[in-house]
């Protein structure tokens, strides 16, 4: 069993630190990857402090990893030694249920295997990316591009992904009218994709402090959900509402703000309800949605779309000394737009 160096979380509440965790050997199937660069997502912060359920520490997290491949299994096809690749949110899924069958591996029924902080086959915890090394089925490992910076690349693993998936999938193109909720690390991703698939791009925040940066990724307007007039001037004007903020809105105000058809669909995961006026949902015949991630297929599609078009996300590279500070700005929303670790610094 090889021994890696790792950042972890030794609690709910004290700070990550360096420390080595084992890594499961080679198997026929396996790459072993030598970690470049991993990003910092929120979920890693939720998970670590326990806000989404009991946690197994020391635990690693790390869901936006890329790298190089340096080994693999005997029957491994897909990959070679000396690959620029990436690892997204899922390592694994049961491989035969329906959705699994479908290629939809994120919607695989027994629950796909998480990169971190899930039970792996083996009855092992996996653990992230916040470490030197990493070892993944050949199945769940994506190629990245070689016109999209390396560092760059990791965040497209989850922040990518989770809004490229629906936005491809409810149609953002020529002549379709999209609004970004949140300009974080999966908004500003939402807006750069959105605006590059033709759509026309609005984003909704609290304050106007980025609007120039919105402008700059391709939106149109940047409008703040301060001011009432947002919500009345633009009743019934969206075909789709991508809501990329994780605490809990008003629901109906933005969903009135749907046309015909329209869809709200939610990436941001508020831990409390959010009620609905079924009223609100039979104007206009609008739709309240979710999306998780993406497939495996589709993870690569988007990673070839944006290598194809130039789009990578704004990244501010740390060294692992920086990760707890970096937590305390991602929860202060003072990062534009992701923190990338380098792995070179554990
Ligand atoms: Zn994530
Ligand atoms: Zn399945």
């Amino acid at each position: 069993m090889p021994t890696v160096k790792a950042y972890a979380a030794p609690s709910a509440t004290a700070p990550l630190i360096p420390t080595e965790i084992t890594r499961r050997p080679v198997g026929a199937t396996d790459v072993l990857i030598a970690i470049r660069y991993a990003g910092i997502c929120h979920s890693d912060i939720h998970l670590v402090r326990g806000d989404w359920g009991p946690v197994t520490y020391p635990q690693v997290v790390g869901h936006e990893i890329v790298g190089e491949v340096v080994e693999v299994g005997d029957a491994v096809t897909k990959h070679a030694v000396g690959d620029r690749v990436g690892v997204g949110c899922m390592v694994d899924s049961c491989r035969e249920c329906e959705n699994c069958l479908a290629g939809m591996e994120n919607y695989c029924l027994k629950g796909n295997t998480q990169t971190y902080g899930s039970v792996d086959r083996d009855g092992t915890i996996t653990q992230g990316g916040y470490s030197t090394h990493v070892v993944v089925d050949q199945d769940f490992v994506l190629k990245v591009p070689e016109a999209i910076p390396f560092e760059a690349a990791a965040p497209l693993l989850c922040a990518g992904i989770t809004t490229y998936s629906p936005l491809a999938h409810w149609g953002a193109g020529p002549g379709k009218r999209v609004a970004v909720v949140g300009m974080g690390g999966l908004g500003h991703m939402a807006v750069k994709i959105a605006a590059q698939m033709g759509a026309e791009v609005t984003v909704l925040s609290r304050t106007l402090d980025k609007k120039d940066d919105a402008l700059a990724f391709g939106a149109t307007r940047h409008l703040s959900t301060m001011d009432d007039a947002t919500f009345t001037d633009n009743a019934d004007t969206f075909d789709l509402i991508v809501n990329t903020v994780s605490a809990a809105l008003p629901l109906d105000r933005y969903l009135r703000m749907l046309r015909l058809d329209g869809t709200m669909v939610n990436v941001g995961a508020p831990p409390e309800p959010m009620p609905v006026h079924v009223f609100t949902l039979f104007g206009n015949r609008r739709s309240f949605a979710g999306s998780s991630i993406g497939s495996i297929a589709e993870t690569q599609e988007m990673l070839d779309f944006c290598a194809l078009h130039g789009i990578a996300p704004e990244t501010e590279l740390i060294g692992v000394d920086s990760i707890n500070e970096a937590y305390e700005r991602v929860l202060s929303s003072d990062v534009r737009y992701r923190f990338v670790i380098d792995t070179a610094t554990l």
